[in-house]
């Protein structure tokens, strides 16, 4: 039963790092098929969370995407970026650039949640071509 959870694991992290695109559990049900069931793909999927190896994305759908995370540790997760939908391809990526947000005095902010939709380099400059 160990071997097996270490395979899914495997097999999941696997198919996230494969993923030019952040993946919601449904894809992931989809590309893992029958063989792992939901509460597994769960279960696993918020395990990386806590190990800082992935991090979550709320889309603007309202449903979470996950996908690799580049700087963080176990101990801490550093995203202070936006994630950007493609409104052609559907891609959900992370930006690169990190954000500085100024809060007022004495505020301290835990979670950054910043989502921008729109048309990523590909999508827009094969609509460009169109015109
Ligand atoms: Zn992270
Ligand atoms: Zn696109
Ligand atoms: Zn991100």
């Amino acid at each position: 039963m160990a071997k097996r959870n270490t395979i899914t694991k495997q097999l999941i992290l696997d198919s996230l790092k494969d993923s030019k695109t952040a993946v919601s559990q449904e894809i992931l049900q989809k590309e893992l098929g029958e063989s792992v069931d939901r509460a597994t793909i769960y279960r696993v999927l918020n395990s990386f969370c806590e190990d800082g190896i992935v991090h979550k994305i709320l889309g603007d759908d309202g449903k979470f995407y996950f996908t690799i995370c580049m700087n963080c540790s176990e101990k801490q997760h550093k995203h202070n970026h936006f994630h950007f939908k493609c409104l052609t391809c559907g891609k959900i990526e992370c930006l690169p650039n990190e954000v500085d947000v100024k809060l007022p005095a004495g505020y301290q902010s835990v979670t950054f949640n910043g989502f921008i939709s729109g048309y990523c380099s590909n999508c827009s400059s094969l609509s460009a071509n169109s015109f």
